[in-house]
């Protein structure tokens, strides 16, 4: 077991974010000999914060690669079987309103597309398993309950490494250490969607609030109300935005998640 209970003062890889990313980081480098430390600020997985509940084909593929991917199948509560089709309804229980057959790549088992299947698998499930795999491995240190808040260069090495200043997240009781230092060669910002390193490096996330086009709302307007009355050649008025103006908050939720576009600035 190497889940330390502070970050070491120098390490070959620092990886700031212990989620799916930082995790499987950890994995891969330890997989061609390189060591890694791993700082996460969650003490335990976040059960109940809903997130992924797809791993996709490709994903999957990694985890067959780690010799992972029958074990999350065994983790995962959603066998194939129960999850590949999506089903549009009008309430819970009530009417179908549609159904895509075979979605997610869940059912590709058997085919030459992908090497393995994609699998519906919560996040945690997928996070507790990483956690227990990096735990185990003696080329990583997942060091839980700290936080990275800040990584300069450290002028006084030759080799170019980086100083990282990580400290404890305040847990009832008070916290038990001091913030400290981390020499690492490089660090790996993996620490979600506000980045302590991202900011630290200077990368800027440039998307603005794109407009929907004014021919959305009209389209939506002719939009059918079910696949039956698509069938009966019926349509509802399913939208009261005008078309000229823009609907800038759902275009700004799409633009969020868009991820694209990320220049790093010197
Ligand atoms: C509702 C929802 C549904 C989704 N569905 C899917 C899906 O079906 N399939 C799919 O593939 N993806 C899905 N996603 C996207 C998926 O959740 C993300 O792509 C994934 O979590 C990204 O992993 P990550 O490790 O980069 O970041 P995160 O999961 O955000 O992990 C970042 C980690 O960094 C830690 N951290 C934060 N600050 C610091 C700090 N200062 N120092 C150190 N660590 C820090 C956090 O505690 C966290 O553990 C969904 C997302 C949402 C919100």
């Amino acid at each position: 077991m190497t889940v330390a209970a502070r970050p070491p003062a120098d390490v070959p890889v620092l990886i700031a974010g212990g989620g799916p990313v930082g995790l499987a980081t950890a994995m891969e480098l330890s997989r061609h000999g390189i060591r890694s430390a791993v700082i996460e600020p969650r003490p335990e997985v976040a059960w109940l914060r809903p997130r992924a509940k797809t791993v996709s084909a490709r994903t999957m593929e990694h985890f067959r690669r780690w010799g992972l991917a029958d074990e999350l199948r065994d983790r995962s509560p959603l066998k194939v079987g129960w999850s590949s089709d999506i089903v549009f309804c009008t309430t819970l229980t009530g009417r179908e309103v549609y159904r895509f057959h075979e979605a997610f790549g869940l059912g590709l088992a058997g085919t030459d597309r992908v090497a393995e299947p994609g699998q519906q698998a919560p996040q945690p499930v997928v996070e507790q398993l990483l956690r227990e795999v990096a735990a185990a491995d003696p080329n990583i240190e997942l060091i839980t309950g700290w936080r990275v808040t800040g990584a300069v260069p450290d002028r006084s090495s030759e080799s170019g490494s980086v100083l990282v200043t990580a400290e404890p997240i305040g847990l009832a009781g008070g916290p038990a250490h001091a913030p400290v230092t981390v020499a690492a060669d490089f660090v790996v910002g993996c620490d979600g969607p506000r980045s302590v390193v991202r900011d630290r490096i200077g990368a800027a996330r440039r998307c603005a609030a794109a407009t929907r086009s004014p021919s959305a709302p009209r389209y939506l307007s002719r939009a059918p109300a079910t696949l039956s009355e698509a069938r009966a050649g019926k349509t509802r008025n399913a939208t009261s935005v005008p078309a000229s103006e823009p609907t800038t908050v759902s275009a700004r939720r799409n633009s969020s998640r868009s991820g694209v576009n990320v220049p790093i600035t010197p």
